[in-house]
């Protein structure tokens, strides 16, 4: 039996490829082609439209990163809203936090959610069933065009990049929607591509977010298999000192929360240092 493998296809000259142990699933959603298979090297892999969304050998990176910074960085989010992210992962870990009372996850894709709790339910856990939960299918931009204002005080959107479905998830009207539903401190956060290959995601959503927010910047986390080195998580606040807390206060609310000694990448000193970016990523933002 010759080896199967399967190629990323999110570059067209460039990517990486797993080799396949067994195949889980593969559906055609009315969205998109979600492929799920056990690999050799990174446990079980999801891919959508052939890009690499999940892994469980390095799932935690991501998920931690993108939900532990604005969360803490706020200091008492209550309330918040997640768009995409429709494994579950920044679901269970925004359920962490003991401060947070309620947690609204809009994911477009039924199909998403439905494969990930049979083939991966070790990335979101029993998340599902926590009652501060709300899970809607549905599309990001209606939610944030409808929702009250002031009803959320972060917002986290894991979506995919900002093409087909994704698309509108980095529009000047839905950073526009997110900052009236935002509160006062409220802050918002996206998954925001590999700047070494995808540095206009980086710069064009920045310039976007700044027509909505104060303080936008981004901040980075290692993904292994977001290839290409960093990627970055793109940073929205109504209020600039968020993202300059030092680590002993970081470390004070990670305490309070309920996160310390449940994570494996995200500590106080990376939340703090994940800000400062080399000048390769801080030459697509916008000047502050
Ligand atoms: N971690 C992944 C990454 O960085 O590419 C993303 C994880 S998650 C699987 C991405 C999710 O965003 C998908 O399930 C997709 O269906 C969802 N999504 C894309 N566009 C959306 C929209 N307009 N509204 C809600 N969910 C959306």
């Amino acid at each position: 039996m010759t080896d199967s493998w399967v190629n990323e296809t999110l570059y067209p000259d460039w990517g990486q490829r797993f080799r396949v142990k067994r195949e889980l699933a593969r559906v055609k959603s009315d969205f998109q082609d979600i492929m799920i298979f056990e690999s050799f090297t990174h446990g079980r892999v999801m891919l959508l439209d052939g890009v690499v969304q999940i892994t469980e050998a390095d799932e935690f990176v991501y998920q931690e990163m993108l939900t532990h910074v604005p969360l803490l960085a706020h200091g008492d989010a209550r309330r918040v809203l997640i768009i995409g992210a429709g494994d579950g992962g920044v679901l269970r870990r925004v359920l962490q936090h003991r401060n947070v009372e309620r947690a609204v996850m809009v994911e477009i894709d039924g199909d998403v959610i439905r494969l990930a709790k049979e083939h991966l339910p070790g990335i979101a856990g029993d998340a599902w069933h926590d009652p501060r939960a709300q899970v809607i299918v549905g599309d990001g931009i209606h939610y944030v065009r409808e929702a009250e204002a002031g009803s959320f005080d972060a917002i986290i959107v894991d979506s995919t990049d900002p093409i087909g479905v994704g698309e509108v998830l980095f529009t000047d009207e839905f950073y526009a929607s997110s900052a009236r539903l935002l509160s006062d401190r409220g802050l918002i956060v996206n998954q925001c591509g590999v700047p070494a290959m995808q540095a206009d995601e980086l710069r064009e959503t920045s310039i976007r977010r700044a027509k909505s927010f104060a303080d936008v910047w981004a901040y980075v986390a290692a993904v292994p298999t977001y290839v290409g080195g960093y990627m970055t998580l793109g940073w929205a606040a109504k209020d600039a000192s968020l993202r300059t807390l030092p680590s002993a206060e970081i470390a004070r609310r990670a305490e309070a929360a309920g996160v310390v000694g449940r994570t494996r990448y995200w500590t106080p000193e990376i939340h703090a240092a994940a800000f400062h970016l080399p000048p390769y990523i801080a030459e697509h933002l916008p000047r502050t």
